[in-house]
């Protein structure tokens, strides 16, 4: 099997599994407990906070550790909510956001809270003249922009929107899961106030994440009881997965400074030169969707005019290629991507979009390999 689905989950790394083990095994104390080897496992957790703090220039009490994105986004938009809630303000969304941020959202129209989506261009950008335009001055409330899409890959012009909603007064949060290991990810260089993170994107366990919250931006705990993460989110550490979480920080914070990143942008172009000059007997055949130029450099968002994706994807699989239309979360649900919809997109070229997403773990061969079995399929 060829695994290039990693924007869906990425397999947990060796070295973090390593970093793991001792705290599934000796090192199992509760984190609270005031005898030695609770005070050990504590300073675990503690390492692993200022492994999270360091990679994206946060203070280690900025960073809160969670169960997942989800509670990481959920958790920021109902404080949020709160917040604002008594001032009855406005909420902005980019309408190109995970359900994780969506439903959430929802829930808070469904309410009476203004919510409003804020479009992208073709090339899956947010409008920032939309954006600037809904942010009222005279009535702050919040925005939450992803800083990269999970099915395109595409950048969002994150400092530009940040800033915006910083000048007009407003809470600015953003869901970066798809974007930390990727790009650049620093809260000392943008101002936002929240940003959300998941472990399994980047070679942690799934089931750990964490959200950054700004020194002084309000917060109100989804959970209370005994106080862990300085109130904000009461239960029992999950020890081993925070050390996970931490270790896999440090091995990306490596990779972009010795050049992993790099390589696999350098195998994910050749991926897609591959698939272009093998499927383009007829010209514009495979059409590279969202910015080229603002993106992550390992996704390759292809549509394959005449092939419909849901049908390719079963014989991709029979082949040994697991790969996906769009995001997992969406796997059976018989609709066009909103996020493509939103980019304005013919339902035609959505149903025909394969994600094909790499991580530091791809190898060359296995490119090779997948390229020459994706145009065996295509063409089959
Ligand atoms: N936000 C984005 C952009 C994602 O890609 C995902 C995962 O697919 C999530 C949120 C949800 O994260 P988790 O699976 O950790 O709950």
């Amino acid at each position: 099997m060829i695994y290039l689905d990693s924007n869906a989950t990425t397999q947990v790394h060796p070295r973090v599994i390593e970093a793991m083990m001792p705290f599934l095994t000796g090192h199992w104390h509760n984190p609270s407990s005031g005898y030695r080897a609770g005070r050990e496992v504590k300073m675990a957790v503690e390492r692993a906070r200022e492994q999270i703090a360091d990679w994206i220039g946060a203070k280690p009490a900025e960073i809160v550790f969670t169960g997942c994105g989800t509670e990481s986004n959920n958790m920021a938009i109902k404080a949020l909510a709160r917040e604002i809630g008594r001032k009855h303000s406005k909420v902005l969304v980019s309408a190109i956001e995970h359900s994780a941020v969506l439903r959430p959202t929802d829930a808070m129209a469904a309410v009476g809270f203004e919510v409003e989506k804020v479009g992208v261009d073709s090339d899956g950008r947010l409008d920032l003249d939309g954006f600037a335009d809904a942010l009222n001055p005279e009535c702050p409330g919040f925005a939450s922009i992803m800083w990269a899409n999970n099915e395109t890959g595409v950048v969002q012009p994150i400092v530009e929107a940040s800033q915006l909603a910083k000048e007009a007064g407003w809470f600015f949060h953003t869901d970066a899961i798809q974007a930390v290991g990727k790009v650049p990810v620093r809260v000392d260089e943008v101002p936002v106030d929240y940003l959300s993170i998941s472990g399994h994107k980047f070679h942690a366990p799934k089931g750990v994440g964490a959200l950054y919250i700004r020194e002084g931006a309000p917060f109100e705990p989804m959970t209370r009881g005994g106080g862990q993460e300085g109130g904000r989110r009461s239960g029992t550490e999950n020890v081993p997965y925070i050390v996970g979480l931490g270790e896999a920080a440090a091995l990306m914070q490596e990779e972009a400074r010795n050049g992993g990143l790099a390589r696999v942008e350098a195998l994910r172009d050749r991926l897609e030169n591959a698939l272009q000059t093998g499927l383009n007997e007829t010209p514009d055949r495979v059409e590279c969707n969202g910015s080229r130029e603002h993106r992550t450099g390992n996704v390759a968002h292809v549509s394959i005019k005449g092939k419909v994706a849901s049908e390719l994807l079963p014989k991709l699989d029979a082949a040994g290629i697991q790969c996906s239309a769009g995001s997992a979360c969406m796997t059976g649900k018989n609709q066009p991507s909103h996020v493509q919809k939103a980019m304005g997109y013919s339902d035609e070229r959505a149903f025909s979009s394969l994600r094909i997403s790499l991580s530091i773990m791809t190898t060359e061969a296995e490119v090779d390999e997948a390229v020459r079995r994706i145009i065996d399929v295509v063409k089959g």
